[in-house]
């Protein structure tokens, strides 16, 4: 029993690997047939540390290239305001001030995974999966043949503990907390000194981006970044790695040779 389980997961997942890495590669002229080759849709996780640039590559990538962006604040923004089954037991959680359990956050992505299946557009996945169990969650869901479509890549954007603390010393934030933008006065500086180009609100300095703070920040995520990628690796997920530390028209560049194939 329990070896029939064990083949039938190892094919399965060998099924998933084949077709992960079916679509990277250029056609082949005798390919197997895939009805769903032409639906497939980019499903790109960014990983990296805290002011590594991906915000702003996401940004990016959804300007220029047409991504939509989500987050797990977006999801479960979305299903409190239409008071879905999930955004019910979510919001008494919100109001208390708590962490919304990865159960239920798991649960929205994969509901709105589901309702965007049919759309055409690349999807990048702000934050998420943020811990190993999340990306277990994630490789789940993408079994689901609803999201047959889904082809999952991951992004990890590298710079070192030194680069993201010199960033972090010039980084301020809009005050306005519905706005939040991030601004660098080194290289993304607003436009009047001080205040936000997109609210006007006053920009400050977040009172937890200390030098301590951001180096237990960087050793923290880098512990925990290790695990997920490690887990992805296992599952044959593709991982581009790009260097953080050039100037972000070059890895912006890199990111849209990663996401795009020729
Ligand atoms: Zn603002």
């Amino acid at each position: 029993m329990d070896s029939v389980v064990m083949l039938k997961r190892s094919a399965l997942s060998l099924v998933v690997i084949a077709f992960l890495s079916g679509c990277s590669s250029k056609k082949v002229a005798d390919a197997p047939k895939n009805e769903n080759k032409s639906a497939q849709r980019e499903l790109v996780v960014l990983a990296g540390p805290a002011a590594c640039g991906k915000g702003t590559v996401a940004n990016k990538a959804k300007d220029i290239l047409g991504f939509i962006t989500v987050s797990t604040g977006d999801v479960l923004r979305q299903n409190v305001g239409q008071e879905t089954d999930l955004g019910k037991k979510a919001k008494p959680i919100m109001e208390k001030g708590e962490l919304v359990p990865d159960t239920l956050i798991n649960d929205m992505v994969q509901d709105w995974l589901i309702q965007q299946a049919t759309g055409t557009q690349p999807i990048i996945l702000d934050g998420y999966p943020r811990t190993i169990g999340q990306a277990q969650a994630l490789i789940a869901m993408l079994k689901d043949p609803k999201n047959a479509a889904y082809h999952l890549r991951v992004v990890r954007f590298t710079v070192s503990e030194k680069e993201v603390v010199d960033r972090i010393a010039y980084r301020v934030v809009c005050s306005n907390k519905v706005c939040q933008k991030v601004y660098s006065l080194k290289s993304l500086p607003p436009k009047v000194a001080g205040i936000c180009d997109v609210c006007g609100g006053k920009l400050i300095k977040r009172k937890d981006d200390t030098e301590e703070v951001v180096r237990k920040r960087y050793t923290d995520y880098m512990k925990t970044e290790a695990e997920i990628l490690a887990f992805f690796k296992s599952q044959g997920v593709e991982i581009t790695e790009i260097s953080a530390a050039q100037p972000m028209d070059q890895v912006f560049a890199a990111f849209k040779t990663a996401v795009i194939p020729a």
